[in-house]
């Protein structure tokens, strides 16, 4: 849900207050996450006042008007615990209605490096924890190829419940749940993010049609935090070869730190 009010532009254009082309993408990037939030409502229209769809009398599951119903707009400079606090038994998306657990991340609060994966899968929707699986299992082992154990580090995924049958996301529940990934890291404040896989990486940086092949290895910044794309452990467990250029990335993430190879 978007945080900002809508600015109005200038009613005169020859006042000497103009918008700028950056001021102009911040308020389109806002109306974008506005829509994606109503649709992940189930919303297909846009309700003119709160409860009642254009055109009709529907109602509909409008937005929480009050700063009480819309704890996301409060995160910011949170603890962790108080992030998950809000997000409680979250059903701002469809996602809630198939999970079976909430899974919204482990490890260090003050971790140094927070590695964000894409979804929870079955296993993670079972056991309430991220990266468990066998894919999980190879990330342990890559993070202790760096010299850490898993709980000096911290884990999460973009979206926090699983989607059905593994697919991708919706935009709309990437929108309803990017503010808690937001606050999450904003709250841990770490000196690098290591985006894992395609798709984690193209929300991060908010480019649905981004090739993970063009930015893999290429340092990017989300939130003002340095952005490390590498390939996802599942990818590399289908993909052996691509381990080496994998490890090339989490040995860059390491000199970043100014640590030295275990
Ligand atoms: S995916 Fe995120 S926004 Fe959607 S129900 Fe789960 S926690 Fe809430």
């Amino acid at each position: 849900m978007p945080r900002r009010a809508i600015q109005q532009p200038p009613s005169d254009p020859n006042d000497g207050v103009r918008l700028k082309a950056e001021e102009l993408r911040e308020i389109l990037s806002d109306l974008r996450r506005h829509l994606l939030w109503w649709e992940a409502q189930g919303a297909r229209r846009i309700p003119r006042q709160a409860g009642v769809a254009c055109g009709g009398s529907s109602p509909v599951h409008a937005p929480a008007t009050t700063p009480e119903e819309r704890p996301e707009e409060n995160l910011h400079g949170r603890a962790l615990e108080d992030v998950r606090r809000q997000l409680g038994e979250c059903r701002r998306c469809k996602l809630a209605e198939g999970r079976k657990k909430l899974v919204f991340g482990v490890g260090n609060p003050d971790a140094e490096i927070v590695f964000v994966g894409e979804a929870p899968g079955a296993e993670e929707d079972r056991t309430g924890e991220p990266f468990v699986g066998a894919a999980g299992q190879l990330l342990d082992r890559m993070i202790a190829a760096m010299g850490f154990e898993r709980g000096q580090v911290y884990i999460c995924n973009v979206v926090k419940c699983r989607p059905p049958g593994n697919r991708d996301p919706e935009p709309g529940e990437i929108a309803a749940c990017e503010p808690f990934l937001k606050a999450q890291i904003a709250s841990i404040s770490p000196k690098v993010i290591v985006g894992l896989g395609r798709f984690a990486v193209q929300c991060l940086l908010e480019d649905p049609s981004l090739a993970l092949g063009s930015v893999r290895g290429k340092w990017k910044r989300y939130e003002g935090i340095d952005l490390m794309p590498t390939f996802h452990p599942a990818n590399l467990l289908r993909n052996p070869a691509k381990k080496g250029a994998a490890w090339k990335d989490l040995k860059a993430v390491l000199a970043r730190l100014g640590r030295q190879l275990p």
